[in-house]
């Protein structure tokens, strides 16, 4: 049978604070163990959380980015566990009253559908601690520099419908946040983790299915390869007419498997109860409101924007949109050369191509989007044809200069001078007399294909820059 997969998604997102959510510790990261941790941190006694206001500004952000309802007064709770890495024996979160409550999210397919994914709530929260099981000597070492690090949880409803909507998700997320400035959405670095939680039902059927919950996993193509494997998992037990058990599970990447971590039935009980040490937040309208006004245009708005204003495609207003600086840079090219279509082109195509293997973000090309317009610039004045362009562009890449520069430096100026251009054609002709009859004794399909031939050979002898447009009108004249 081919079931319908239902996933929703839980993301851990790391803000950008400048230090904890309850104490004063920085929280750079890769810093010497424990080198990040105050008394607070420790849990020492007597120790008491102070709220970090910029980590509540943050969540407010996140919050209308989605348009939510924001939660005027929330309040923090404690979820009780013991781990070692979990000094205090409870995590402060948010339970029954979250700062983020119900919103909505569109994202963008590659094939350029969009779909709008519930989200349930996004609230505060601490991280713990890391346990270090490497190089000591069969002991576990902790590491509390994480400990205290400002989350904002985020949980979408069961709306996603298969792994590329989930990398989509994931991904549009990830632009939004950055675009808010609320965090780096290093997930390499753990700043956006992830939790899958999928199930399986026969096509038609309103209920859900038994779900598995896949724990922490760090990459786009890690939570597409775990849900492809849950999803076959799943449906091979229920093809041969069993039951899936509710139960938490781990992606191995290495192995590239998911395994159980621990079921459900046993799972604990965190015995929610409000925080004694901290207030309830109470915020007001006019916080809400200056908030609001700091706001960037974001991802999606942006999107339609580029779709109306420029014409593009959705699949290429997503590409350019997804962060503020290639958005940015894309409009100062346009803005340059006169040309969005071209633009959107040669910065996808070239640009970022040429950046991601050079493994370079947008804001360390060697190419300034003033320079990209000026070469465009001068392929729609005809001065060059797009394919010296190619080579231009290589040159303004190794830092050769403008592409008027480089133009005029190594001579590539399109020879449109029909005098010139007259020349060559002669020159090609004279030399092919073997193709010219052939030429002659075609039919005009035939005669087609052999001009091409032509074309090609004026080409070579211009070493590229002959105007295309020209020699084609020179040799269909001359031929005939
Ligand atoms: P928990 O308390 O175990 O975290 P929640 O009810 O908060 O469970 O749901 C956590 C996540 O699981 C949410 O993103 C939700 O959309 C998703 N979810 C709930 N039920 C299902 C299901 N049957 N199949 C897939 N995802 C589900
Ligand atoms: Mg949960």
């Amino acid at each position: 049978m081919q079931w319908e997969t239902v996933i929703g998604l839980e993301v851990h997102l790391q803000l950008a604070t400048q230090s904890k959510i309850f104490s004063g510790s920085p929280i750079a990261f890769g810093a010497e163990p424990n080198t990040q941790a105050s008394a607070v941190d420790l849990a020492m006694p007597g120790m008491l959380p102070v709220l970090n206001e910029q980590a509540v500004r943050m969540a407010v952000m996140f919050g209308l980015g989605i348009d939510a309802e924001i939660g005027m007064r929330s309040v923090f709770d404690r979820k009780n566990y013991f781990y070692p890495d979990l000094p205090k024996g409870y995590q402060i979160s948010q339970f029954s009253d979250p700062i983020v409550g119900r919103g909505e999210f569109e994202i963008q397919l590659e094939d350029g559908r969009t779909r709008q994914i519930g989200i349930t709530r996004a609230h505060l929260e601490e991280d713990a601690g890391k346990s270090l099981h490497e190089d000591f000597h069969g002991m576990t070492g902790i590491d509390l520099n994480r400990a205290g690090t400002p989350l904002l949880e985020i949980v979408t409803e069961p709306d996603i419908r298969s792994a590329a909507e989930a990398v989509a998700y994931l991904k549009a997320l990830h632009s939004l946040v950055t675009y808010l400035g609320i965090s780096d959405g290093n997930m390499a670095e753990g700043s956006m983790r992830c939790d899958i939680n999928i199930s399986l039902r026969p096509p038609g059927q309103a209920a859900y299915g038994t779900r598995a919950e896949i724990k922490n996993v760090n990459s786009f193509r890690f939570v597409e390869r775990a849900i492809r494997h849950e999803v076959e998992r799943q449906s091979d037990i229920l093809e041969d007419g069993g039951k899936v058990v509710q139960e938490t599970r781990l992606y191995d990447a290495e192995r590239d498997e998911t395994r159980p971590m621990r079921s459900k039935e046993v799972a604990n009980d965190y015995r929610y109860f409000p925080e004694p040490d901290l207030l309830p937040v109470v915020i007001d309208d006019a916080y809400v409101a200056a908030i609001r006004e700091t706001l960037p245009e974001l991802p999606t708005a942006k999107r339609h924007r580029f779709m109306e204003q420029y014409g593009l495609s959705a699949y290429d207003a997503n590409v350019l949109a997804d962060s503020r600086e290639l958005a940015d840079y894309y409009e100062a090219a346009v803005g340059a050369c006169g040309d969005a279509k071209i633009a959107a082109n040669w910065v996808q195509v070239e640009l970022l191509g040429q950046l991601n293997k050079a493994e370079l973000g947008i804001g360390a090309s060697p190419v300034s989007a003033a320079d990209l317009g000026g070469l465009i610039a001068r392929i729609l004045d005809n001065s060059i044809s797009g394919k010296i362009a190619k080579q231009v562009f290589e040159a303004m890449w190794n830092g050769e200069g403008s592409a008027d520069e480089i133009i005029k430096a190594r001579g590539l100026q399109q020879v449109s001078d029909s005098g010139e251009l007259e020349a060559m054609v002669d020159e090609v002709i004279a030399g092919n007399s073997a193709q010219v009859e052939q030429y002659l004794a075609a039919d005009e399909g035939k005669r087609k294909k052999l001009l091409g031939f032509f074309v090609g050979q004026v080409m070579k002898v211009s070493r590229g820059q002959a105007n295309p447009q020209m020699v084609n009108q020179l040799l269909a004249k001359k031929l005939h």
